[in-house]
């Protein structure tokens, strides 16, 4: 409150002096003595002055024959207030003249004429401490008090620097071992744990290192937990900066951080400079909806002339995070920038096992827990995914006042992150229902006919999270990295499955199915045109994999290789595909129409089906489950 007063006095006495500044400038001797420079030469020639007086900026003039005295003095009545120079200046008897900077002449000129000269420098000092020092004075403290005022966190204090994030973290307590899985990664970066731990041992002799390091994988997988790692395991500095943080609103700013991130980077070397979504400055260039971004552009540009611009010797390794590496511009992949790669993919079961240890360590579990059992249920979960589980299962537990982590709460929490958060209250009609039973019960009934690789886990006709009404969990009974032809073609009929149930029953179908459909439809193009599994096109690809080099301003793939003839075939061939196998498809549940109906009334009864349920059903009507599949 003190401080506020303050600050209003100190405003208002700026103001002031301010204007009384103003004033002083703009009645600065302008009178009728005032004649110009020539004219005042030519007087001292024809010696009109009695005394001449120099000053720095003027040249003043006594005239020989004084005027009346009165008048002089009404004007020096007036002028009381202003300086000595001007109420000198002012005096009728007086003639000024602005002087000429170091003009011989003049002193020569009075000399000549033997006119009585002094110069005078007392006031000219005051005057221009006044006229030069002070404005600046003045300037410097509004300057610092709009800054104050606009506040310390303010954009216009951090203008042109880095932000307070883009200090360096010191003492960094990760290590790999925080790290679980990603084994290939950590042996690759390992070497540069080794270079920033000492830097010497490797420049000696003469080897070249890498300067950027890109790790690329899907979110949530671990990369900046990663780069922290190596940061801890080589106790250097850490500067953590994202990459949408360079673009700023002004033009200019971005490149200006850039810089100065390096500054500060190669002033704390060795150290690691890590840059996270790094597709958010290193998009290609000119590739844009808009036709280019100006200031990302610019940071870009300066990011690679940056890394062009110092050794790698200095011991400052960049490293960058991005899911879309495809979307990046060339030039940041080229050597003694980006030229090394780091996958770091999805975690396979192993993995899903260790990184569930790893969060688990964390909190007290039952002796019901299986991770392993868990790890299994969560094929395509990512490490970010998996702690998530283990948190919300603690969670759970803890909100039904349980002493420990039980299974069950893993089984929720799993399911709770698979499929969203189940909305019971959401009020679906009687007949809707009913198409929801029967559409999953095509979907989990073609899924158990076909042996499928992938086993019904769960049947569920409670509406989950925004659109799914219902949905068939069905889970790989491992990971796979191959797929035969004949298990896409299962997938397709499975996919299939519900809207085929759904004509059977009310020799209607509803919108429920789009989803369906149009991930069949993919993976039957995906059999056509990249795997070589097509009738007529035979073995060759026929597609390019997508890439944003190649998009147009529309943002439509203008890298197709292909004819349009092709392109015929190619939608007739999918077209075939989906046709086959839906009839199939209804076929075969017309035969089976007895067991499908009796999963859809259980469904509508009970909700959920587990495995379990599900297989007793199918052993009944004299099927094998999945589970006998080969
Ligand atoms: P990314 O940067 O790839 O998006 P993060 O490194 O931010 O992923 O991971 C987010 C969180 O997920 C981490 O803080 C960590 O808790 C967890 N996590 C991800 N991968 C792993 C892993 N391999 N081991 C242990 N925890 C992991
Ligand atoms: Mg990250
Ligand atoms: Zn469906």
């Amino acid at each position: 409150m003190k401080n506020q007063k303050y600050k209003t006095i100190l405003n208002y006495l700026i103001l002031v002096i301010s204007a009384l500044l103003l004033w002083g400038i703009f009645t600065t001797p302008v009178d009728q003595n005032q004649i110009p420079y020539s004219e005042m030469k030519q007087k001292i020639r024809s010696g009109a002055f009695s005394k001449v007086k120099l000053t720095e900026k003027l040249v003043v003039g006594e005239l020989k024959d004084t005027r009346t005295k009165g008048q002089s003095d009404k004007v020096e009545k007036e002028d009381s207030q202003k300086s000595k120079v001007q109420s000198l200046a002012s005096s009728s008897k007086t003639l000024v003249s602005t002087r000429l900077d170091n003009d011989p002449e003049l002193i020569k000129l009075l000399d000549e004429t033997a006119t009585q000269y002094e110069v005078e420098t007392k006031n000219t000092m005051l005057a221009s401490l006044l006229y030069t020092i002070l404005p600046l004075l003045l300037f410097f403290m509004f300057w610092t008090f709009a800054f104050r005022k606009a506040g310390p966190g303010s954009e216009m204090m951090r203008f042109g620097k880095s932000k307070g994030k883009v200090k360096a973290e010191s003492d960094l307590k990760l290590t790999f071992d925080d790290v679980a899985g990603q084994d290939e990664a950590k042996e690759e970066l390992n070497e540069i744990v080794e270079f920033l731990s000492e830097p010497e041992r490797f420049t000696r002799l003469g080897g070249k290192l890498p300067k950027g390091i890109l790790l690329v994988g899907p979110p949530g997988t671990g990369k900046t937990l990663l780069s922290k790692a190596v940061a801890g395991e080589a106790k250097v500095p850490f500067f953590h900066i994202s990459g949408s943080e360079f673009v700023e609103m002004f033009v200019g700013v971005g490149a200006a951080r850039v810089r100065d991130l390096f500054i500060q980077a190669k002033a704390k070397a060795p150290c690691i400079i890590f840059i996270d979504e790094l597709d958010a400055v290193g998009k290609a260039r000119g590739v844009g909806a808009f036709g280019g971004h100006d200031e990302r552009e610019q940071t870009l540009n300066q990011l690679l002339v940056e890394m062009d611009g110092f050794d790698s010797k200095v011991g400052v390794i960049i490293m960058a995070a991005t899911n879309r590496p495809e979307t990046l511009d060339p030039a940041l992949l080229r050597a003694g920038r980006f030229d090394r790669q780091v996958l770091v993919g999805r975690p396979d079961l192993k993995e899903r096992e260790a990184i569930l240890e790893l969060h688990a360590k964390k909190v007290k579990l039952d002796n019901d827990v299986n991770l392993e059992t868990v790890a299994k249920g969560t094929p395509g979960m990512v490490g970010a995914d998996l702690a998530n589980v283990v948190n919300e299962a603690a969670l759970l537990a803890a909100r039904s006042n349980a002493q420990a982590v039980h299974m069950k709460h893993f089984n929720d929490a799993v399911e709770r992150i698979l499929a969203g958060l189940e909305k019971k209250k959401r009020v679906i009609n009687k007949h809707e229902k009913q198409i929801v039973a029967h559409h999953e019960a095509g979907h989990a009934l073609i899924a158990a006919l076909k042996n499928s690789t992938d086993k019904v886990h769960k049947i569920s006709i409670v509406p989950r999270g925004v659109g799914a009404l219902g949905y068939t969990l069905q889970l790989p009974t491992e990971d796979r990295y191959l797929m035969t032809k004949q298990e896409l073609l299962n997938k397709i009929d499975v996919l299939l499955g519900g809207q085929a149930s759904e004509s059977i029953i009310f020799g209607d179908i509803s919108t429920g199915a789009s989803d369906d459909l149009s991930r069949a439809t993919e993976i039957a193009r995906s059999m056509v045109t990249q795997y070589g599994m097509g009738k007529t096109l035979g073995p060759a690809t026929v597609e390019r994999e997508r890439n944003a080099l190649y998009m147009d301003q529309s943002g439509a793939s203008i890298g197709k290789n292909f004819s349009e003839e092709t392109a015929r075939q190619i939608d007739e061939e999918i077209k075939t595909i989906m046709k086959d196998r839906m009839t199939m498809v209804k076929a075969l549940l017309t035969e089976k129409l007895v067991i499908l109906k009796e999963i859809a009334t259980t469904l509508l009864e009970k909700e959920v089906l587990d495995d379990e349920q599900f297989q007793a059903i199918l052993t009944r009507h004299g099927i094998l489950g999945s589970s006998s599949a080969a």
